[in-house]
């Protein structure tokens, strides 16, 4: 498997960043740019560079991210909520390592997709 860019912004935020949530292999922070009253990013530690990629991941572990994602939105205080992954620069992508995005704290709607 290939390593990640020694400069990648998500590798240090795992290390580093102001984590609102972590469990064992994954972190949430706030984004900095956030686009919804609660704005939480789900980074996984281990690097991939984008969701096509996910079956890097183990079945078992792909399980463990897509449950912190759940227990990170309760964590954060919501219901309700949207959960977003930008699939390369065409999708959104602007860091390229794997992240969930929450959104909440409002009404989502089609209009603020
Ligand atoms: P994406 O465009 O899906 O790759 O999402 C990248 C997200 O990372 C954007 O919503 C940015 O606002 C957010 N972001 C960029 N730099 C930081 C940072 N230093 N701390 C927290 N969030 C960041
Ligand atoms: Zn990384």
């Amino acid at each position: 498997m290939p390593s990640p860019p020694d400069d990648c912004l998500f590798c240090r935020l795992v290390r580093t960043g102001d984590h609102v949530h972590r469990a064992d292999g994954f972190v949430a922070i706030d984004d900095i740019n956030p686009l919804a009253p609660v704005h939480v990013l789900v980074i996984p530690e281990r690097h991939i560079d984008t969701f096509r990629d996910i079956s890097d991941f183990d079945p078992e572990e792909a399980k463990r991210m897509l449950e912190f994602v759940a227990d990170t939105a309760r964590t954060v205080g919501l219901e309700d909520y949207r959960v977003v992954v930008n699939v390369g620069p065409g999708g959104g992508q602007t860091v390229f390592h794997l992240h969930w995005h929450i959104l909440g704290g409002q009404t989502m709607t089609e209009r603020n997709l």
